[in-house]
């Protein structure tokens, strides 16, 4: 559906002419964000420069009756920045500014579109960090990283972005501005705050996040394992939960992962090993020291054919550039791959893995695993070529991956959110009930349905599941969806 001229020019006067993208070709760069498997072409895409600029964008949408969505640096790998066709893309790229750093408070201030990795590097030279550390840190956005909640190899010990941002600035669907939280911790009323985080932009866009800096560990200790097979790595890291030992991180990478990230970066990882694992211990010296000394140990009584820490920062920086390319280092021995989130108990990592090595043979396609194994987070990299019709098969082997996590008793995705590539799993998940909690908690916001419809809570035609009372969705009226 055509939107009108006058609304184009109307957005033109609240952002400036050059703010607006209109043409094919600029709408196309915004079809899809890290799942390339969905894609739809908006009918504008506008980049706002404050938060004003997006209550005008947003109250314009609801008066008219568009829907709308938030885009950070789009490498979300759940479709939940596809925009709606027909709708308006509201990219929060020029909103990139550090606004304050306030180290007596250990706060920092930034609007949405500043990337992850830039919190630390502004925070560094004064002995902070900031912990949520997705994989993706160098580009994705604290806007984005708040809508899905991320984590990261850290956030076992550290937390998630939902422990770190103290507060923030929301727009509404109808475009009134609220502050949810401030620099304190823990404010009065209920937690909005913390509804908000993890909404995957279903509640409004965020134009402001203060987020908690924490002190950079007086000692890091970065330890890489070579094992034979990936069962007796997950026996080292049982053994060392069950120790009770908390490493900042725990990555498990298996033998054909450790292959491709090894053709893509050389981090010199055990040659013939059948998975390595990465365990980071920090804090303070005699404390690592002694953690250092055991995760040897029980490595070693697992099977460990090789363990041996970083010798400096270089090594240690190379050792995580191999994990942290691991998804791209796929190009080298596949033309295309879909990465899987899904979460499984740590005590039943070594039976889902050999699940996922059967589904493997029988759909006749390759699947490299990398994992937070820390907290149980899998992302198996199913490997297929699209050109040969593989696409399908490779879909459905995710699909049964997903489904044998869900009955290990794991959950749907661990970090790349729900967006419009499991809204449908989600009754696998959720009773009808919680779903409707779901959304009338989503209504109280959005009761126009116009804010990143059809992500997150399935929609009863896209689902094919059996509807509640009939309620025009915003995808019926602009005329992309229809109701059998
Ligand atoms: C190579 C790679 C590695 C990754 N590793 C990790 C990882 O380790 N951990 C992890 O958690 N994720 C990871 N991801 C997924 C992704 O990077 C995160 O989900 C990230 O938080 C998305 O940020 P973004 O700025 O790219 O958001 P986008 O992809 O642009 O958007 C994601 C969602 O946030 C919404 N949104 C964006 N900005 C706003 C805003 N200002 N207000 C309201 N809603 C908004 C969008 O509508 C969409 O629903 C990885 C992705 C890639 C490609």
């Amino acid at each position: 559906m055509a939107l009108a001229a006058s609304f184009a020019a109307e957005l033109r006067g609240v952002l400036g002419a050059e703010h607006v993208l209109a043409e094919p070709e600029q709408l196309r760069v915004y079809e899809c964000d890290g799942l390339t498997g969905h894609r739809a072409i908006p009918e504008l895409v506008v980049l706002p420069a404050s938060t004003e600029e997006v209550q005008g964008v947003v109250r314009a949408c609801a008066r008219e009756g568009v829907p709308f969505v938030a885009r950070g640096a789009g490498t979300g790998l759940s479709g939940g920045a596809t925009p709606v066709a027909g709708g308006v893309v509201i990219s929060l790229a020029r909103m990139n500014r550090i606004l304050e750093v306030d180290l007596d408070s250990q706060r920092v201030v930034v609007e949405p579109g500043v990337a992850n990795l830039d919190v630390t590097r502004a925070v560094a030279p004064h002995g902070f960090f900031y912990a949520p550390d997705p994989s993706s840190q160098q580009v994705c956005t604290i806007g984005g990283n708040v809508a899905e909640n991320s984590g990261g190899s850290h956030c076992p010990k550290h937390g998630f972005t939902v422990h770190h941002v103290t507060g923030l600035t929301l727009v509404l669907p109808d475009g009134a501005a609220v502050e949810l939280g401030g620099k304190p911790l823990d404010p009065d009323g209920p937690d909005l705050l913390g509804l908000v985080i993890g909404s995957e932009g279903t509640l409004g866009i965020v134009t402001c996040v203060t987020v908690r800096i924490v002190r950079m560990p007086e000692v890091v200790v970065t330890l890489l394992a070579g094992f034979e097979s990936t069962d007796a790595a997950g026996a080292a890291v049982s053994a060392m939960v069950s120790a009770g030992i908390l490493p900042g991180a725990i990555e498990m990478m298996d033998r054909l992962t450790i292959e491709a990230a090894e053709l893509a970066v050389s981090p010199g990882y055990p040659e013939g090993a059948g998975a390595v694992l990465l365990v980071e211990l920090d804090g303070v010296a005699a404390q690592v020291e002694e953690d250092t000394a055991e995760v040897e140990r029980l490595c070693l009584a697992a099977g460990a054919f090789e363990v041996r820490a970083a010798a400096d920062d270089a090594a240690r920086a190379l050792l995580w550039k191999g994990r942290k390319s691991a998804f791209a280092a796929m190009g080298r021995i596949a033309t295309d791959y879909y990465v899987q989130d899904g979460v499984v108990p740590r005590t039943r990592l070594p039976e889902v893995l050999r699940r996922i090595a059967e589904l493997s043979a029988e759909h006749g396609l390759r699947v490299g695993n990398v994992f937070h194994a820390g907290d149980g987070n899998l992302h198996p990299l199913v490997l297929y070529d699209a050109e040969a019709g593989e696409t399908e098969r490779a879909r459905e082997l995710a699909e049964a991956i997903l489904e044998a996590c869900l009955d290990a008793g794991g959950s749907l995705t661990g970090e790349h959110g729900v967006g419009m590539d499991k809204a449908c799993s989600m009754p696998r998940m959720f009773s009808e009930r919680d779903l409707e909690v779901f959304s009338r908690v989503r209504r109280v916001f959005d009761p126009d349905g116009l804010c990143n419809p059809g992500k997150v809570v399935p929609t009863p035609r896209l689902c094919g599941e059996v509807p509640g009372p009939y309620r025009m969705h915003a995808l019926e009226r602009i005329g992309v969806a229809e109701r059998l």
